[in-house]
């Protein structure tokens, strides 16, 4: 079964700490939710555990089922399982998306023992259909002139080619309308299996009414200080922080 446990987590960027001990742990077949203010570090989890080279751990661990995520370089994890769909995917201009995908499944894959182009093309087209995507999206630039929704449901075809063990879903629904947050939603339902576990970052309750969490979490100052069910969300999206704020003796 899947375990993904991260402890203590501290990390900066360009010399200003950011995660100031973060521990969370999460098993295959869970939904984790991560709320929290803007500037919190949310996205710095993200990119920190994706091994960005902008953030440097300082302290603290990151394993999935036992193995020492910190110690590997970014394709080392995704080979290891570990999957992030962005806030903001960046465009690359002169790669399809198609070729993209496919170099990106065959990355994880023993050398010798690549996806064949025939089996590559019928999972990727059966996706996208899954996905409601324009056929024509495969031959597109990665990313190049797709609207926000496109984008972010080319994240989520890219997560279920890729078929991971641990999913980080940063702000997916920012920016969506509710026809492709649903889809987007149903992408991620579609996905949930024993062997997998979930971690959503958002900033709104929406994507939430979808998608349900088993645990939420709140983030603020770069640490986890607040873990409940998904009634925790509810009372994030009705009344804001201050409270949690007041709660735990929180001054900003
Ligand atoms: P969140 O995702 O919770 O909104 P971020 O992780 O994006 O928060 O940002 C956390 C803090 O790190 C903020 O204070 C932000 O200004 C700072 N930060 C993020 N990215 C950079 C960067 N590339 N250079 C300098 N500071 C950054
Ligand atoms: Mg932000
Ligand atoms: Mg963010």
């Amino acid at each position: 079964a899947t375990q993904f446990t991260i402890e203590g987590l501290k990390a900066e960027i360009e010399g200003k700490e950011i995660l100031k001990g973060l521990s969370l742990s999460m098993k295959g077949g869970e939904i984790h939710a991560i709320m929290g203010p803007n500037g919190t570090g949310k996205s710095t989890l993200a990119s920190a555990l994706m091994g960005h080279p902008k953030y440097e751990v300082t302290e603290g661990s990151a394993e999935l089922n036992g193995e020492d995520l910190l110690e590997m370089g970014v394709d080392e994890r995704a080979r290891a399982g570990l999957f992030l769909a962005m806030q903001y995917p960046s465009e690359i201009t002169g790669v399809t998306n198609s070729d993209f995908l496919r170099s990106a499944i065959n990355a994880r894959r023993e050398e010798g023992n690549e996806i064949s182009l025939i089996k590559f093309i019928r999972q990727m087209e059966g996706k996208m259909k899954e996905l409601e995507m324009n056929p024509e999206f495969a031959h597109r630039y990665l990313n190049e002139g797709f609207s926000g929704g496109e984008k972010k449901r080319n994240e989520i075809l890219q997560m279920m080619l890729l078929d991971p063990k641990v999913v980080i879903l940063d702000e997916i629904d920012s920016g969506l309308d509710i026809d492709a947050l649903k889809i987007v939603a149903q992408g991620v339902n579609a996905m949930r299996a024993d062997d997998r576990a979930f971690l959503i970052i958002t900033h709104y309750q929406r994507l939430l009414n979808y998608v349900k969490p088993d645990f939420v979490h709140v983030m603020m100052q770069g640490r986890i200080v607040k873990s409940g069910g998904p009634e925790l969300a509810e009372r994030l999206e009705a009344e804001g922080y201050d409270w949690v704020k007041a709660e735990l003796g929180i001054v900003d």
